[in-house]
C-alpha cells in the first residue's frame, strides 16, 4: 500500500516541482524585464534623437566639410553601437546565465549611460522607481551568478544597513559589528552568527560614503549587500567591478527604521560566493 502511494505521489511531486521551477524562472525573467525593457526603449530613443540631430545638421556640416560630416556620423554611430553591444551582452547573460560579459574591470558604460534615461522614461510612463530599481538589482544578481567562475570567494564582505539594528539598541555597530551582544531583538545578532559560521567580514554602514570606505579598505572579491532598492542601485554601480549580490531589505515599519531581512536569502548569497 505504502509502495503504491509512493508510486502515485512521486510523479505528482515531480510535476509540482517542475511547474514551480518553470514558474520561478518565468517570474525571474519577468522581474528583470522592467529594467531591460526600459533600457532597450531608452536606447532606441537615444538612436532616434541622434538620427534626427544628424538629419538636421547634415546640410550645414556638409557645407563646411564632408570629412567633418563623416567624423560626426562615425562618432554618433559609435555612441549608439557601444551601449547597443553592451546591452545585448547584458540581456543575453542575464536571461540565459551564460557569461558573455567582457571583463574590462571598469564601470559599465552601458549601465551608467542608460540607467538615468531608463529612470526618467519609467517616471514618464508611470513605472514606480522602486520597481525599476528592484528589476536592476535582479539583473545585477543574474549577471553576478553568470560570472561565478570568475569570482574568487575568498574575501566576502557583507554590508548591512544601520537601520537593521533596532532603534532602542544603543550598541555602536558602525565601529565594530561585534559590539552586538546578540540579544535577539533584531536580525543583526543572527547575521553576526552567520558571519562566524562562514568566516565573513561584516560591516554595518550608515550610508554610501562609509560603504565605499569599507569596500576600499577590505578589498573584497565579492559583496553581499543588504539595503533598500535605492541604496543597492547606487551601491552596485559604485562597487563595480567588484561583484555584488544584492538583497533587498523588508521595511515593515517604513523606510530606514527597524528594517528586516530574509536570512535565507543572505545565506544563499554567501553560499553562492563561497561556492558551497
Ligand atoms: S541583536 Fe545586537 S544590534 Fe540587535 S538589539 Fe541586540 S545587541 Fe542590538
Amino acid at each position: 500500500m505504502a509502495d503504491q502511494q509512493t508510486i502515485i505521489t512521486a510523479p505528482r511531486i515531480l510535476q509540482r516541482s517542475d511547474a514551480s521551477t518553470k514558474e520561478s524562472a518565468w517570474r525571474s525573467w519577468w522581474s528583470m524585464a522592467t529594467f531591460l525593457g526600459s533600457c532597450w526603449i531608452s536606447l532606441f530613443i537615444l538612436a532616434a534623437i541622434e538620427g534626427i540631430t544628424f538629419y538636421l545638421i547634415e546640410p550645414r556640416i556638409l557645407h563646411i566639410s564632408p570629412i567633418l560630416l563623416k567624423c560626426i556620423g562615425a562618432g554618433m554611430l559609435l555612441f549608439f553601437l557601444v551601449p547597443f553591444g553592451g546591452l545585448t551582452l547584458i540581456t543575453l547573460t542575464a536571461i540565459f546565465g551564460i557569461d558573455l560579459l567582457y571583463p574590462h574591470g571598469r564601470t559599465s558604460i552601458t549601465v551608467r549611460m542608460l540607467f538615468p534615461i531608463a529612470a526618467t522614461l519609467a517616471q514618464l510612463i508611470g513605472i514606480d522607481r522602486n520597481r525599476l530599481r528592484t528589476s536592476f538589482v535582479k539583473v545585477n544578481n543574474a549577471l553576478t551568478i553568470a560570472q561565478q567562475k570568475r569570482i574568487k570567494g575568498d574575501r566576502v564582505l557583507v554590508l548591512l544597513p544601520h537601520c537593521l539594528q533596532i532603534d532602542i539598541c544603543n550598541r555602536k555597530l558602525t565601529n565594530d559589528v561585534n559590539n552586538c551582544v546578540r540579544c535577539g531583538r533584531c536580525k543583526v545578532g543572527k547575521l553576526v552568527e552567520l558571519g562566524q559560521k562562514y568566516g565573513l567580514h561584516i560591516e554595518v554602514v550608515n550610508g554610501g560614503t562609509l560603504a565605499r570606505r569599507r569596500v576600499a579598505t577590505f578589498r573584497p572579491s565579492g559583496i553581499v549587500a543588504v539595503a533598500c532598492e535605492r541604496d543597492l542601485t547606487f551601491g552596485i554601480q559604485d562597487a563595480h567591478p567588484v561583484p555584488v549580490y544584492g538583497v533587498i531589505n523588508d521595511r515593515p515599519n517604513g523606510p530606514c527604521v527597524n528594517t528586516c531581512v530574509d536570512m535565507e536569502m543572505v545565506e544563499d548569497a554567501v553560499k553562492f560566493f563561497q561556492k558551497k
